[in-house]
Parts: structure tokens; C-alpha cells; sequence
């Protein structure tokens, strides 16, 4: 996929819906989906044990699905973890890793969301690599060196062929389900500076696609898509809509439209 011609949109359904609530949206998202172009990529992230409702329903349809996390452990005496592999097995292609929500309520760290990246790849994920700054972070004028802190730790452990299939989120933490989302100005500066970091592991990596999250709406989603260095998003409470979640994928068709 090149990002010129791209856009992705994936939803990130966080602890939502119950199979009957589950199957009406899927199965909305999937018809809704079939009417985009076929460069305009669409996914959506469930959890876990919807993963084989969303295989079933989406399974032939252009929506891929994955996961919100793996384990940064291959199998093993883990309880309460889920393995890479085991959502491949229900055909996944994308694992979200590195959400602020697990960063802030799960403790977890640059390292070990390194290793978790890594791991979805060795099973054949994509990785949704999540960064982003707190805002008395942004505050105090430390966002560019959170971000490259954040994202530096996982290209440390990857080679240059597994990085350049990863996929970025830059997710202000402010901006998460606040309704308040960045500015297109704002994220383009912070997409710019991490194509920056990925342009400097390798040439194959600088294409690597950057989506934004944090209050994505139908309003505001063709303005963020057309910023130079935003190749998508990643959508939270506007994913558990199918209207509006549609409306977003048509977005970043229409931006791809005009640019063409
Ligand atoms: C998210 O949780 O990844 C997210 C972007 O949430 P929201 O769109 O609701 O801000």
C-alpha cells in the first residue's frame, strides 16, 4: 500500500458491545464499506472474544479486523494473556499495542510495548503502534521528546524490514475521548516529526502510515485527512456508530478524490 494513494481508518472498540449490539454494526460497517474505493483501507479492532464474531461476519468483505493488545510473551504460563498467534488464528490483521489507556492503567511501558510489537509481527499482525503526549506534557513543552521516546523504543528492537510494516497512531492523550480534538495544524506537526524518525531507520520505513487519533468525528475527519502526513485514523467512540464511522471512511475518500 502506498501512503500517496492511501488512507486507513480503523476503529478501536475499547471494552464495547455485546454479540447482538456486535452483529448489526458489523454487518452495517461491511456493507457501507463495499461502496469505497478500493484505496481506502478499513479495519476495526474488537475484543478479544469478539474476534471470531467479526471473522464470521467480515470474513469476504473489504473490513479487516484485530485486536486491542497482545501479549508480549509467544504462549507460556501467562494466565489472563492472549497471544499474538491465537488472534491470526481467527484471521486478524491488526493489533492495536501501546494504547494510552494500557499505558496509563495497565503500567505499561515503552519496552514492553516494543516487545509486544514485535511479537505481533513475528505472528503476521500489523502492529497499530499508539504514541502520544499527556497535555501538561504538551504543556510544558515536552511533546516531540515524549513521541520520539515513545516511538524510538520500539524501532530499537525492530529491524528495518519489520519496521517499515508498522503502522503509527499519534493519539494525544488530551484529545481521546474528550471531544476535543488536535487541530490539523497540530497533529501535522507531530506527523511530520514522526515521519522524520521513521525516514531516519531507513528509506522503506518514512512511508510507514501515520494515522490520527483522539475525537475523530464525521466533521472533522476530511480536514485531518488532508494534512500532508496523516494517512488515517484511528477511531474510538465514532467506531461504535456505523453512520458515523462510514462517514469517516467516506472522508478520507474524499480527500484522496481531490488529491488525485
Ligand atoms: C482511541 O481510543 O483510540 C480514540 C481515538 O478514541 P476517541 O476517538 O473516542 O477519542
Amino acid at each position: 500500500m502506498s501512503r500517496e494513494r492511501a488512507k486507513l481508518v480503523v476503529g478501536n472498540w475499547k471494552m464495547h458491545g455485546r454479540i447482538d449490539v456486535n452483529a448489526g454494526l458489523l454487518t452495517e460497517v461491511a456493507a457501507g464499506a463495499s461502496a469505497l474505493q478500493n484505496d481506502v483501507y478499513v479495519g476495526v479492532c474488537v475484543p478479544f472474544p469478539y474476534v471470531g464474531q467479526a471473522q464470521a461476519l467480515l470474513s469476504g468483505s473489504v473490513v479487516r479486523w484485530g485486536v486491542q493488545d497482545v501479549s508480549a510473551h509467544a504462549h507460556g504460563a501467562y494466565t489472563g494473556e492472549v497471544a499474538a498467534d491465537m488472534a491470526t488464528d481467527f484471521g486478524s490483521t491488526y493489533a492495536i499495542v501501546g494504547h494510552s489507556e494500557r499505558r496509563a492503567y495497565h503500567f505499561e511501558g515503552p519496552e514492553l510495548i516494543a516487545e509486544k510489537a514485535r511479537r505481533a509481527l513475528d505472528a503476521g499482525l500489523t502492529p497499530i503502534v499508539c504514541v502520544g503526549e499527556t497535555l501538561e506534557e504538551r504543556d510544558e513543552g515536552l511533546t516531540q521528546e515524549v513521541i520520539a521516546t515513545q516511538l524510538d523504543a520500539v524501532l530499537t528492537v525492530l529491524t528495518e524490514e519489520q519496521a517499515a510494516r508498522i503502522v503509527i497512531a499519534y493519539e494525544p492523550v488530551w484529545a481521546i475521548g474528550t471531544g476535543q480534538s488536535a487541530t490539523a495544524a497540530q497533529a501535522q506537526e507531530v506527523h511530520a516529526f514522526l515521519r522524520g524518525k521513521l525516514a531516519a531507520k531507513g528509506a522503506s520505513v518514512a512511508n510507514v502510515l501515520i494515522l490520527y487519533g483522539g475525537s475523530v468525528k464525521p466533521e472533522n475527519a476530511q480536514e485531518l485527512f488532508g494534512q500532508q502526513d496523516i494517512d488515517g485514523g484511528l477511531i474510538g467512540g465514532a467506531s461504535l456508530k456505523s453512520k458515523d464511522f462510514l462517514a469517516i471512511c467516506q472522508a478520507a475518500q474524499t480527500v484522496l478524490q481531490k488529491a488525485a
